[in-house]
């Protein structure tokens, strides 16, 4: 098949909105790679300015650890961006096919990696989705990074179910941008890299994500004194996510609803002394247990339980806590009313994070 002066070959990978094939220049011969985006689908799922943003930014750039768009072709039904070829692949199935690389070889392609992102980084542009399968190598084996700009698309990916498919890995991600209260974009790239640099040198991932349960399980209540409230981590706070996708972490994620979590800027201190006063305050009796408080109402007439729920704070930094309520007894509109009111007085702005939120979404690769 032609397309301009152009003969493409074999699929050289497979993106989101199609295929990225081997393509030839007919008169000198000289290698491509044409990446190949189906316009309805582009449409349909409202990627156009992604796409856009996509290659402005790469003709914005210029370096050899960089993938170089060498012009951009449309037809009616698709387009096509006619990239420099990295025959190589990417470098994620070369560690999966040769396993870790010695120290020598990860350094040289680390050092390329860090050359390539500081000259994106000093043209303004943060690549936000750094990873293995998008870092690929050339015939000579030097690294060059791809795949810009769909990592920032995450309202689309939302509102069109196609999650599984799209954005980045949450292994990857730097726990400030999981932390959902602003990032620097060079500094996330940077924990990429770091990331990426560990999987060269081990060919393991260092904060597995396939290991959801054990990342969920939280400090041993027993290392706690009943002030002090656990300390979770980034990779923690996804295992609690019962999907990877982060955009709704701070809302509720129970289908049942009896587990609610939201973040707060107070101190740990501070919440559960405001959950104690609130609680009390309609009615609940309060124990305190291990760093959780467990409130309990009952029906005083007829001396029967009427909603207990457990209330436990997990510090993500000294400024940001998540805040779980877990219902153990009771109606659940009465259980809801309870929750809006915490996460109303001691929450922080649920709009903000929603807005922010949006900017972003996970999704396992694995
Ligand atoms: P998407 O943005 O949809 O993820 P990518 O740009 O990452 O699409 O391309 C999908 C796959 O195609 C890549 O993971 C890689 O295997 C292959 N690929 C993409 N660009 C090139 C290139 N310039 N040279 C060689 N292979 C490529
Ligand atoms: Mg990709």
């Amino acid at each position: 098949m032609r397309v301009g002066k152009y003969e493409l070959g074999k699929t050289l990978g497979e993106g989101n909105f199609g295929k990225v094939k081997l393509a030839a220049d007919i008169r000198t011969g000289r290698r491509y790679a044409v990446k190949i985006l189906d316009k309805t689908k582009i449409l349909h799922l409202n990627f156009s300015d992604q796409i856009k943003r996509e290659i402005s930014t790469l003709k914005l750039l210029r370096h050899p650890n960089v993938v170089r768009l060498y012009e951009v072709l449309a037809s009616k039904t698709k387009i096509y961006m006619v990239l420099e070829c990295a025959s190589g692949g990417e470098l994620f199935d070369r560690i999966e096919s040769k396993g870790k690389m010695d120290e020598v070889e990860g350094r040289r392609l680390f050092q390329q990696l860090i050359d390539g992102l500081s000259y994106c980084h000093d043209k303004g542009v943060y690549h936000r989705d750094l990873k293995l399968e998008n870092v690929l190598v050339d015939a000579k084996g030097n690294i060059k990074i791809s795949d810009f700009g769909l990592s920032a698309l995450p309202q689309n990916c939302r509102e069109d179910g196609l999650l599984h498919t799209t954005c980045g890995s949450p292994n990857y991600v730097a726990p400030e941008v999981l932390a959902n209260r602003g990032y620097n974009g060079a500094a996330s790239d940077i924990w990429s890299c770091g990331v990426i640099l560990y999987v060269i040198l081990t060919a393991c991932l260092p904060f597995d994500e396939t290991n959801l349960a054990l990342l969920y399980k939280k400090p041993s209540d027993v290392e706690n004194s009943p002030e002090s409230p656990s300390i979770i981590n980034a990779f923690e706070l996804i295992g609690m996510s019962s999907s990877l996708d982060l955009s709704g972490f701070f809302e509720q994620e129970d289908v049942s609803e009896r587990k609610i979590r939201f973040t707060s800027n107070h101190s740990a201190k501070d919440l559960l002394e405001r959950i104690e006063v609130i609680a009390t305050d309609m009615g609940f009796r309060v124990q305190k247990k291990s760093g959780k408080l467990k409130l309990i109402q009952e029906i005083r007439s007829q001396r029967s339980l009427n909603l207990s729920f457990v209330a436990e704070v997990f510090e993500i930094s000294p400024l940001l806590q998540v805040v779980e309520l877990k219902k153990s007894f009771g109606d659940s509109s009465a259980y809801r009313q309870l929750c809006k009111r915490l996460s109303n007085d001691l929450g922080t702005n649920p709009e903000l994070e929603r807005q922010n939120s949006s900017s972003f979404a996970l999704n396992s690769t694995c």
